[in-house]
């Protein structure tokens, strides 16, 4: 297999094949973003990827699961796409499934009809950054798509049939619009209604332009605590039908993972307790989170 650059997959993609069908992110202009600055976009080669595939199926046994890079391999025209799906399960007969990064605008450029022969020739799951539901915050941070398009976009995902797992941030809004994001986001879950939920923590990495504006004093990153109040109020907002809930990535402070509804509760005691007893060393200190 060849891999180009750093590779970031979903922490339940551990165990997959990870292949690289596209280098990059077409979008690359999250303000936050660091995973693909050094990566110009562009898909790869409908040959070089089945060669790939040939490989992996003579060197490795057994392959179930694979996941599709880099950053929003989406992009992909649908019928190479689909040419890899296809090269895909005839390359290994025990697939069970294929994931892929999306960002919204991928799935509004697809049509319906495109997102269904995409789920037909057998994509699974879509793994979608939603970051928040806030209007003003989604502009800021350079989304490239508003609230009303997120919507949509998971909308769209839901109806072809792939199952969607959606990834926001805590922490984007600072302590000043710390209420508004948790609010504005969980109703905007609360309208896609996905099957999956994660909680990153904004990390803020050098070089990114949130980076420069924490260092001219624009933005002031919300402390731990903060995060927890966040976090609850984001909970107390979200009213899923059936959703596995995970805050368990290197970037959170408090690891956390159930399923909505059934665990409401249970995890808002876990959050108020740890916030209400101040005790920070509950949490996972700040050298060892990670991206
Ligand atoms: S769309 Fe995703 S990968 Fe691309 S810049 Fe934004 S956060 Fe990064």
């Amino acid at each position: 297999m060849r891999y180009e650059g750093a590779i970031y997959r979903p922490p339940s993609e551990a165990k997959s094949l990870i292949l690289q069908i596209t280098i990059g992110c077409s979008h690359n202009r999250c303000t936050f973003c660091v995973a693909f600055m050094d990566k110009k976009y562009r898909e790869r080669e409908l040959g070089e990827i089945e060669a790939d595939i040939n490989e992996a199926a003579r060197s490795l046994g057994g392959v179930r699961r694979v996941f599709l890079a880099d950053g929003n391999a989406l992009a992909m025209q649908t019928e190479k796409l689909l040419a890899v799906l296809k090269k895909l399960y005839s390359a290994f007969a025990n697939m069970e499934r294929i994931g892929i990064y999306a960002s919204p605008q991928d799935l509004l450029e697809k049509s319906e009809d495109e997102l269904e022969k995409i789920k037909k020739a057998g994509l699974g799951i879509v793994y979608l950054g939603v970051e928040t539901g806030n209007e003003e915050l989604l502009n800021w941070i350079r989304k490239g798509a508003t609230r009303d398009e997120i919507i949509e976009a998971g909308l769209r995902a839901r109806k072809a049939g792939l199952v969607l797992s959606i990834t926001v941030i805590n922490g984007l809004g600072g302590a000043a619009k710390m209420e508004a994001h948790a609010r504005d986001t969980a109703t905007l879950l609360n309208k896609i209604d996905p099957e999956y939920l994660g909680l990153l923590t904004l990390m803020v990495c050098d070089g990114t332009p949130i980076a420069r504006q924490v260092e001219k004093g624009e933005f002031a990153v919300p402390g731990q605590l903060e995060i927890l109040k966040e976090i609850e109020m984001m909970l107390q907002h979200l009213e899923l039908s059936n959703c596995v809930f995970r805050a368990n990535h290197a970037s959170n402070y408090l690891p956390l993972r159930g399923t909505l509804p059934g665990d409401k509760e249970k995890l808002l005691n876990i959050l108020e307790k740890v916030r209400l007893s101040g005790d920070l060393r509950q949490l996972r200190p700040e050298y060892l989170r990670g991206l």
